[in-house]
């Protein structure tokens, strides 16, 4: 919205060719290299590392379709977002991290924003892309979703999804899509307009969704507090075209809600500090 802070993000371009990288942590399990294709792609996710089981097994994974909420009022989100802080951009192919992982663009967080909902706070840690969107709409994909990813101090996740319709440009992704032709490899640093990160929950009034869920992608761990928002922000068509040319089914299927409520609170209080 009006955050017109720059703030200052390194760009580091991760190697996409399934070697070992150093930014995978966990040397054993990431090994096994995934994607989205028929050889490593979600349908086999669970049988490809006995550390992923949750993504054949679970019964409350992500993503899921948003239809059919229950209305609700649900607890007061605080957010607290300082005017500036550092942005480092990840430009992954095949990385894997024990939060989200590659096949995305994705901007790690050092800002200290935070996310608390019912007096549980969660940092930002970053936030990546997807496309098409993860969530679907009562059956409709939007052309792309945006994941901010918030860790509480025992581990929890919350992630924040927002999905993205053609429309207006975002001017705050240029230099992050600049990333997108660079070699692997390749270290810049570069400005990013705030106003791009203010997605963590900008204009609320239309409300959002909540459900509990899992990761969307390896390991598929659960228990993870998803608030989507309902109103959808915008790319320009050649913003989404740009993203799309190069990752352009960075998606998981959806997932059944099963015994899950889907809420929708369509006036959420939100207060920002
Ligand atoms: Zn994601």
């Amino acid at each position: 919205m009006s955050l017109l802070a720059h703030v200052i993000i390194g760009v580091s371009m991760v190697s996409c060719s399934g070697e070992k990288s150093g930014s995978e942590s966990h040397d054993d399990e990431h090994a096994v290299h995934w994607g989205y294709e028929a050889d490593d792609g979600p349908d086999i996710w669970g049988s490809m590392n006995s550390d992923w089981a949750l993504c054949a097994n679970g019964l409350e994974q992500s993503p899921i379709d948003l239809a059919n909420a229950v209305k609700t009022r649900l607890p007061v989100v605080d957010l607290d977002r300082p005017g500036e802080g550092k942005f480092e951009v990840l430009t992954q192919a095949s990385v894997v991290d024990a939060l989200d992982n590659g096949h995305t663009i994705q901007v790690n967080s050092k800002t200290g924003e935070k996310l608390t909902v019912d007096g549980k706070a969660y940092a930002l840690l970053q936030f990546h892309f997807h496309a098409p969107s993860e969530h679907t709409v009562d059956g409709r994909h939007l052309p792309m979703e945006m994941h901010f990813v918030h860790q509480a101090d025992d581990g929890a996740l919350a992630v924040v999804g927002v999905l993205v319709e053609e429309g207006a440009p975002n001017p705050g992704v240029a230099p992050l899509w600049a990333q997108l032709a660079e070699a692997p490899g390749t270290e810049t640093m570069v400005e990013l307009r705030a106003e791009f990160a203010e997605p963590v929950f900008p204009d609320v009034g239309s409300g959002f969704y909540h459900y509990v869920g899992s990761l969307t992608t390896p390991p598929c761990s659960e228990n993870v507090q998803w608030y989507v928002r309902k109103t959808f922000t915008t790319l320009s068509k050649d913003q989404i075209a740009e993203f799309t040319a190069v990752y352009n089914h960075n998606n998981r299927p959806v997932q059944a809600l099963g015994d899950r409520a889907l809420y929708l609170d369509e006036n959420p209080t939100v207060t920002i500090h």
